[in-house]
């Protein structure tokens, strides 16, 4: 058995938190946390992080896409290897944990092995980019793992235009090597902490989630026509706002999400022209995110909005216009995994909630390949993707409990057979 006594675990949670607040000072920004895809201060993390994982008995990497990989060894060669991590990139002005903090919790976990072996490996990873901030492209760090990291995502470039094949090579890395970086035949999973980053888990008072799926996603912009004309002149029955016809549209939108458990519908931005105080407007874009677990239900209620706002402008003498921006299907978690999980949180004697992710993640990336999984620790406030960011100790001591006996149950015999995919 794995675990540590009390006071060990809670001196390493506090490792980790005083760790991530370290690493929250590598910056691109003065006075706030930047990191962006292989930016300088990504060496600065990676170095620190280095230290810890060799001093933890693992020997690391860093591979042609940028993400730091520290593999500790199996108690045989050729055994399987179990990955463990999350991203080390981060939003402008961000927290200190979403996505550093799962990285951090796997390598105190190897530190907790105190060297003891594992029938399989560990490869510790920390994703070189899964915010998309500095291209506009997601998951260029977990995307290399799974193959998808192709000449066309390696020729997109940044506001400076520096492409990214340029930053790796820039990064002192050798972009041709990228293939590389895909997952080795002997990995039997991906595990993966994360901060929930939704108020959830803390309206219910818990500390730990356990990820059964990843939202899938709509998004759609809107174009409503109607016709400007004189704010003072022209009667309330001679219009055709098109400002009037949005905002009944975006109202529907609130109503039917609400009607439809577990669906979130969101008008995020909308842009009214000609944009003046007094004119009516002609013409107003809206954009629509739409995400469920169930891409069925996401399908049908995306359908039933189009028409919802089909309707609206018929009644009102408008018209419309439509494009679909993105469709992203939702994403299961291992049915395996997921049990496991739960059954390693009910032996640290806390409750078990299941949950669907609404943000996307690295495991949603990796789950093309290998079984995934995901445990959410709880958002003090709900609140993510800002300096106010934070996670309550006893979670994360939670964590480790959890991870140890995840550890020790994924080394139970038989186990690596039921996982491995054929
Ligand atoms: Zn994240």
């Amino acid at each position: 058995m794995l675990l540590l006594e009390n006071a060990r675990i809670r001196a390493q949670a506090e490792k980790i938190v005083a760790r991530c607040k370290r690493l929250a000072t590598f910056s691109e920004d003065v006075g706030s946390t930047r990191r962006t895809f292989l930016c300088p201060a990504m060496r600065d993390c990676h170095r620190e992080i280095t230290a810890w994982l060799n001093a933890a008995g693992s020997d690391v990497t860093v591979d042609a896409a940028g993400n730091l990989r520290g593999f500790y060894a199996a108690e045989r060669r050729n055994a399987p290897r179990l990955l463990l991590g999350s991203h080390l990139d981060t939003v402008p002005n961000a927290g200190a944990y979403d996505g550093v903090l799962g990285v951090l919790i796997a390598v105190a976990l190897l530190e907790a092995l105190e060297g003891k072996r594992l029938p399989f490996g560990i490869d510790v990873v920390g994703f070189s980019e899964e915010e998309g901030v500095r291209f506009g492209t997601p998951f260029i760090g977990s995307r290399a793992f799974v193959g998808r990291l192709d000449d066309e995502l390696l020729n997109r470039r940044d506001v400076n235009g520096i492409s990214i094949r340029a930053a790796i090579e820039d990064f002192g890395l050798k972009a041709p090597e990228i293939a590389r970086a895909a997952l080795s035949d002997d990995t039997l999973a991906y595990l993966e902490f994360h901060i929930e980053q939704g108020p959830v888990l803390e309206s219910l008072g818990l500390g730990l989630g356990i990820v059964e799926g990843i939202a899938g996603q709509t998004r759609m912009e809107f174009i409503f026509l109607g016709r400007s004309n004189h704010a003072g002149t022209t009667p309330m029955h001679l219009r055709y706002d098109a400002i009037a016809g949005a905002a009944e549209w975006i109202v529907a939108v609130e109503q039917t999400a609400k009607s439809h458990p577990g669906l979130v519908a969101t008008v995020g931005r909308i842009e009214a022209a000609p944009g003046a105080t007094n004119v009516i407007a002609g013409n107003v874009r809206a954009t629509l995110d739409l995400r469920h677990e169930s891409d069925e239900v996401r399908g049908r209620v995306a359908d039933m909005l189009v028409r919802q706002a089909e309707e609206i402008v018929a009644r009102r003498g408008l018209s419309l216009r439509r494009k679909l921006l993105l469709s992203q299907n939702a994403v299961a978690m291992d049915p395996f995994l997921v049990d496991q999980i739960a059954e390693a949180i009910r032996r640290t004697g806390h409750q078990q909630h299941r949950m669907v992710s609404g943000a996307g993640h690295d495991a949603m990336i990796l789950a093309e390949k290998v079984p995934a999984a995901m445990i959410f620790l709880r958002s003090p406030g709900g609140i993510s993707h800002d300096p106010a960011e934070s996670v309550e100790m006893e979670d994360v001591v939670k964590a480790l409990e959890c991870g140890l006996y995840l550890l020790d149950q994924l080394a139970s015999s038989g186990l690596q057979k039921r996982m491995c995919r054929a």
